[in-house]
């Protein structure tokens, strides 16, 4: 192989690596995975939410469970005194019987606030395992994607070293101030950095090489390397 063929390969060599970055940049796989967890941490601020929620409505249902419990407890006592024997007078006993009697419409209503509380937590409780549901799928969903990005990403690892270990290999044959050359103009021309002579042009060139510079070139020893005066690639004869 000459040189000009060693040039050749780490061209080659290059631009596969380029496009093994390109693919490892631009995986659709990192998407998936990306995906998946944008929507767990959505997920997580809506069960955030529900949670905080769902406290409240717990505060709520154990303070009118306490005042059901507070005014119960005050008829109950009522109640032991009214059949008790410590009652004084006919007029005492009235009176205990008209606090009963006020008390007992205010009991029905706190109990009616207990099971409306009930009523609110219902859906709540309903919405969050929905969306404990959702978190265990993400969660798998988020595994798959991490196992098949680090699939895919582990294969294009493998194929970028084995590219760059051949372009090392090819690029240790190459004089210093070709390669020195081809990398400075690789910026600027990428996969076309090197180019055949056609015969009659440089492959490079947007437009037609001057029949002088053709002429130039044809005159060149097959398989050596020339600048184009056109484009400014590096052209094989
Ligand atoms: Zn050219």
């Amino acid at each position: 192989m000459s040189s000009v063929d060693d040039l050749l390969a780490v061209q080659h060599e290059d631009t596969t690596a380029d496009q093994i970055r390109h693919r490892l940049a631009n995986l659709p796989e990192r998407v998936t995975l990306e995906t998946a967890l944008g929507e767990r941490r959505t997920n997580e601020s809506d069960r955030d939410v529900l949670r905080l929620e769902r406290l409240e409505l717990d505060r709520r249902q154990k303070r009118a469970e306490a005042d059901v419990e507070a005014v119960a407890s005050r008829i109950q006592e009522l109640d032991d005194r009214l059949y008790g024997s410590g009652i004084s007078s006919p007029r005492e006993a009235r009176e205990i019987q008209e606090e009963v009697e006020r008390l007992k419409p205010r009991q029905e209503d706190l109990e009616e606030r207990v099971l409306e509380v009930f009523e609110e937590i219902d859906p709540v409780d309903g919405r969050l395992g929905e969306l404990d549901a959702r978190a265990e799928a993400g969660d798998a969903t988020i595994a798959a994607a991490r196992a098949a990005l680090a699939l895919i990403e582990a294969g294009l690892g493998d194929d970028l070293a084995q590219a760059e270990e051949r372009r090392h290999v090819a690029a240790s044959e190459v004089p210093a101030d070709v390669l020195g050359r081809y990398e400075g103009l690789r910026g600027m021309f990428g996969a076309s950095t090197v180019v055949q002579f056609d015969g009659s042009d440089c492959r490079g060139c947007p437009s037609a090489m001057p029949a002088v510079e053709v002429d130039r070139v044809k005159h060149l020893e097959e398989g050596s390397l020339t600048d184009c005066t056109e484009c400014g690639r590096l052209v094989v004869r």
